[in-house]
């Protein structure tokens, strides 16, 4: 399916400079005396041939003397245009290292500058001048058989908000994550970015902006453009898993609802997020010995990230026994006005099932006294709101407090790992969005967890396009985080680690896929029939750059 000889051919055919400017087929130095001759390239290269390792261990060696995150990051998508093989090579041995930087937090920071370090060629965009013609526009993209597309409308990227065409970075990002992480061919990726302008004043202002200068199209008017992208892709890449990005929540929460049961789509900001939540919480769960359904869960912020993981959460606790109404009732919620209840008229939409009936409280230390949670999530985009009161709150209640800060990039984390671990005298088990340095305390190394979207999202699509999954599930992303948990040793447990390592990314994407494509099948959504061993196959299909 993925790794199939067709992909080459139509490169097969390049010669010279047109296929080193190829980034499909172009291997650089690597090309052997022989290929040298062949395909017109002797003195296009310099004399020395060289492997596969020498020019990845060269790629590092320039990597480490850049002096900032951005000019690594631009550096690495430089090799990513001219080299695929090289960039997911190197990219795969180095992961841990790299992810930052190609991804949050650095990406965060690329995309605040995308219109300087803009490169074109990368991913598609479509704007409100495409109206009525966007299968052309899906139809210039060189690749025709697109297997998984991640798209944003700019309007939320990360915890930075509204950054329009700029938001390109994080399509971008993820699809390198998905070859990476779940061996999904590059040549089946699309990163796509619909820009229907921007409320960012800076942007607007700004004569290098690479979008559209206008204010945001809304409405009808939005939702039809979308509605012409969702048919459009399903015309012309008909196998293709559609996976929403960075939208604002009044949009994300509504698209997700209207395409989930006819397209294959889902929003990884909303379910991705909840699936890798999850998983966290129940290897947390593994460390105090306890049951999740016992569990009170209090979140900081109630959006996307926030009501999705509420949402996963209380289905998880249906399975040990809860109703649905039950469950919800162990998940509380503080929004920018104060605790969701459900005396408040302001509500949106997607917080009604969580608006519990409860005197109103303001904020989020109060809500710590009334309620006594066991667990505290932040999903707020603002830091700072984990204080040093509110951790030691946590830890007065608890043995084992257990507090993820999830807000990205590090600038928005609710608190640093160092002050979770310090304000709770190391009792704290704790994660946070973008990575934190693992933090010495009274002759003690804590490693904090980190609630990276990467465990999930490559090896749910994994599963996905292998089975040729109609629909996404809840019951995929629960079963994909019950697996991520068990993935995580116990040897890892007894030092508070409550993810596996990353550079197990690609086992784990494969025991991920695994369990999702069987709920595929149990749940009767497949397209294809199911191969007699699975995990092999899933194997046998994944890219490996060589
Ligand atoms: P969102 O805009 O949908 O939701 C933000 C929520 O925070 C809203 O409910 C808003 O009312 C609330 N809020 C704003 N100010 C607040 C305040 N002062 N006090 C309490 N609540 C406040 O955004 P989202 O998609 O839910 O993302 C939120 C954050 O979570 C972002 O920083 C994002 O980067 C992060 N996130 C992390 C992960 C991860 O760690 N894996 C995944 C997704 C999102």
């Amino acid at each position: 399916m993925f790794i199939k000889e067709d992909v080459y051919n139509e490169t097969q055919t390049l010669t010279g400079l047109d296929l080193l400017h190829s980034p499909q087929s172009n291997r650089s130095m690597a090309f052997t005396t022989q290929e040298r001759r062949n395909r017109k390239l002797r003195g296009l290269l310099p004399p020395r041939v060289r492997t596969i390792d020498e020019q990845s261990n060269n790629v590092m060696a320039n990597f480490h003397h850049k002096n900032s995150d951005l000019e690594k990051y631009v550096y690495l998508m430089d090799v990513q245009s001219r080299n695929h093989t090289l960039f997911y090579y190197t990219l795969i041995r180095h992961l841990a290292e790299l992810m930052p930087i190609i991804y949050t937090p650095t990406v965060g920071q690329a995309c605040q500058e995308f219109s300087e370090v803009y490169v074109s060629g990368r991913g598609l965009y479509i704007s409100e001048d495409d109206r009525g013609e966007i299968d052309q526009v899906l139809a210039n993209w060189p690749e025709k058989d697109i297997r998984v597309i991640v798209v944003t409308d700019g309007e939320r990227i990360l915890g930075l908000g509204d950054l329009g065409a700029n938001g390109m970075g994080i399509p971008i990002g993820k699809m390198a994550l998905y070859t990476a992480c779940a061996g999904i061919h590059p040549s089946y990726c699309l990163p796509v970015t619909i820009d229907v302008g921007t409320e960012n004043p800076k942007h607007l202002n700004d004569p290098y902006y690479i979008g559209l200068q206008k204010h945001r199209t809304r409405g009808a008017a939005y939702d039809s453009l979308i509605d012409e992208f969702i048919m459009s892709v399903q015309k012309r890449f008909p196998k293709a898993l559609i996976q929403f990005e960075d939208f604002g929540n009044q949009n994300a929460f509504r698209l997700l609802e209207k395409y989930r049961d006819q397209q294959r789509v889902f929003n990884d900001d909303i379910q991705g997020t909840a699936g890798v939540t999850l998983a966290g919480i129940l290897s947390a769960l593994q460390i105090t010995g306890q049951r999740l359904s016992d569990q009170t869960i209090l979140f900081l912020g109630a959006g996307e990230a926030g009501i999705g993981i509420g949402s996963l959460l209380a289905s998880a606790m249906t399975d040990e026994g809860l109703s649905i109404e039950e469950a919800r009732q162990h998940c509380w919620f503080v929004d920018s006005t104060g605790l969701v209840v459900n005396s408040r008229k302001d509500l949106a939409h997607h917080k009604l099932p969580f608006a519990h009936q409860h005197t109103f409280v303001p904020d989020l230390q109060s809500a710590i006294e009334t309620l006594h949670p066991t667990i505290l999530i932040g999903a707020s985009g603002i830091p700072h709101t984990f204080t040093q009161p509110v951790v030691e709150a946590m830890t007065r209640l608890n043995d084992r407090p257990v507090i993820f800060a999830l807000s990205n990039p590090t600038s928005k984390s609710e608190c640093t790992a160092e002050e979770a671990y310090q304000w709770s005298k190391g009792r704290a088990i704790f994660a946070s969005g973008s990575p934190f340095p693992p933090v010495a305390l009274n002759d003690m190394i804590y490693t904090p967890g980190q609630a990276n979207n990467s465990y999930i999202f490559p090896g749910v699509g994994l599963g996905i396009v292998v089975s040729g999954a109609r629909h996404v599930t809840d019951a995929m992303f629960t079963a994909a985080a019950r697996t991520l948990a068990k993935q995580v040793s116990d040897a890892d447990l007894k030092e508070g680690k409550i993810y596996p390592p990353l550079s197990d990314i690609r086992a784990v994407s494969v025991a991920i896929a695994e369990s999702v494509a069987r709920v595929v099948y149990q749940e009767g959504l497949a397209e294809t029939p199911m191969p007699k061993d699975l995990a092999e196959y899933i194997k046998s299909q994944m890219y490996d750059p060589k």
